[in-house]
């Protein structure tokens, strides 16, 4: 279900609970303040979500709050993904949901990465 970005940081959240290693995933980058690792239930064939490691909701709330270090780190960690995976050789998409209109579920800013095949149009129309 949607998650309304508005509201506080959720210490219980999936991707938090990635971040202290309760639940497993598939590492593909660890940086100081970042981790990347591969969707659960991939859309394209290179599917890779990128996370900072503080609490950060959303893109704006990531933007106004975290360390210019950290926005630095998470911004570097996004385009080493695309070279990494190899999304960069024939394109690829970030995308990042913010809040119910977007479809958010998980209240942990994430971008997702796409590539590996043609992506199709932005937005169904
Ligand atoms: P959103 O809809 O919030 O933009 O994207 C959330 C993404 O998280 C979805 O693509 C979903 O497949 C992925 N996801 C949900 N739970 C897990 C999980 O436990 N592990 C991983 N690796 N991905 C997850």
């Amino acid at each position: 279900m949607p998650i309304d970005a508005k509201r506080p940081y959720e210490e219980g959240n999936i991707f938090a609970r990635v971040l202290r290693g309760e639940l497993p995933n598939k590492t593909v980058l660890e940086t100081e303040h970042s981790l990347a690792f591969h969707d659960i239930s991939p859309l394209a064939p290179i599917h890779v979500l990128v996370i900072p490691k503080g609490p950060y909701v959303s893109w704006d709330d990531f933007a106004a709050k975290a360390s210019d270090a950290e926005i630095v780190d998470f911004v570097r960690a996004v385009g080493e993904v695309a070279r990494m995976t190899g999304a960069n050789a024939q394109g690829y998409r970030l995308l990042s949901n913010v809040g119910k209109r977007s479809g958010q579920e998980v209240p942990h800013l994430h971008v997702h990465v796409f590539g590996g095949a043609p992506l199709g149009p932005m937005l169904a129309r």
